[in-house]
């Protein structure tokens, strides 16, 4: 057929012999691009209904007589849930405009300390002061080349895991270092951990290691798809190494070839 896509795979057949195999994936093809539709349609078409919602319960609430104390704590659950899935809505659609666009919008010169430090303090500010969070200190006029957004996203959604999935009095150390070829930031924490056997399927949209305890914590269950997306359109990756237990240490890892290099003259200049 013409415009049909081939994947095409030479397999070992007999004593020094290939096979050649060619399928016809168009259609798989097709069948994930009605998923990613669907999936982006519903989404937004859930997100005026529940703004809705969520609007006059809020007024509701402000309202002074209108909701009697005997069912504020209702009316507060409700609250709670509409938020919930306000978060998921609102990371479903994230996911499928990443989906959807593999390449990475918009780049600008991203300062590497001011990032950090703004990491830092949303740590800080989401751990109301139940943990300890540290900063290593960041050599000045480092910056990378990317979205800003999206980065500071993929990087937030690290920390605000550490402070999730780390129980009160843990610590929690934020690092950017270089390795080989790589620009590496790492969120360590002495949180609960993950086993093993789950740490490869923690990217999965929707997989959790234990549903109630992120359900908890205010988790959709695709924040790390999400991260995972990002790093990827910036041609870099997510590891993970974990302990259970323990602690986890969760690093972005961008390529050099995204890191600049200025003087304190020339940061100066682009602030
Ligand atoms: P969620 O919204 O459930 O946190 P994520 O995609 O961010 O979803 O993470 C997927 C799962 O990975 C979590 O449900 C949790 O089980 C595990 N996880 C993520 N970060 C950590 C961490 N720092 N420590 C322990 N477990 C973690």
């Amino acid at each position: 057929t013409i415009g049909a896509t081939l994947e095409i795979q030479l397999v070992p057949f007999g004593i020094n012999q290939k096979l050649l195999i060619s399928r016809d994936v168009s259609h798989m093809e097709k069948l994930e691009t009605m998923r990613r539709d669907f999936i982006a349609n519903v989404s937004h078409e859930l997100r005026t209904p529940l703004t809705v919602v969520g609007g006059f319960l809020e007024t509701l609430m402000d309202m002074e007589g209108a909701v009697p104390e005997s069912t504020r704590a209702y009316f507060g659950m409700m609250q709670e849930q509409t938020g919930r899935m306000r978060r998921l809505i609102e990371d479903l659609l994230t996911l499928s405009q990443l989906e959807n666009s593999p390449e990475a919008p918009q780049e600008t010169e991203i300062d590497l300390g001011t990032l950090l430090n703004m990491l830092l303090h949303e740590g800080v500010s989401l751990s109301q002061g139940k943990h300890e969070i540290t900063l290593e200190p960041v050599e000045p006029g480092l910056f990378i080349k990317g979205a800003t957004e999206e980065l500071h996203s993929a990087l937030g959604n690290l920390v605000s895991n550490a402070v999730r999935y780390t129980p009160q009095g843990g610590k929690i150390n934020l690092k950017l270092f270089l390795r080989g070829n790589d620009i590496v930031f790492s969120v360590r924490d002495t949180g609960i951990g993950i086993e093993q056997q789950h740490i490869d399927r923690l990217t999965e949209r929707f997989y959790r290691v234990d549903r109630s305890r992120s359900r908890e914590t205010g988790g959709t269950g695709l924040g790390l798809s999400i991260v995972k997306h990002i790093l990827t359109r910036h041609q870099g990756r997510l590891e993970i190494e974990s302990e259970a237990g323990k602690g986890s240490i969760f690093s972005a890892v961008l390529p050099q070839a995204r890191l600049i290099r200025k003087t304190p003259q020339e940061a100066q200049a682009s602030a």
